[in-house]
């Protein structure tokens, strides 16, 4: 299966630290992550890797999920 989720970069524009917006991150496989928090939102991430796409673990990291995240709108 195509990862499509490792090409999704969305860093630039975004402002991650230092507010209160929620942060979403949009899985490949159609599931929604939402947190209050970069931490949380890491750890969400991870979690459902670790669970859906085990071939995943190891190959990403904090910087990767926060280049995914994106602002919930
Ligand atoms: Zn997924």
């Amino acid at each position: 299966m195509v990862v499509s989720l490792m090409i999704i970069g969305l860093r630039d524009g975004l402002n991650l630290k230092g507010t209160t917006m929620s942060t979403v991150i949009n899985c490949e496989c159609g599931l929604v992550i939402q947190a209050q928090s970069d931490d949380a939102l890491v750890e969400a991430t991870m979690k459902h890797v670790e669970q859906d796409h085990p071939e995943l673990v190891g190959k990403i990291g904090h910087e990767d999920i926060l280049n995914w995240a994106e602002e919930a709108s």
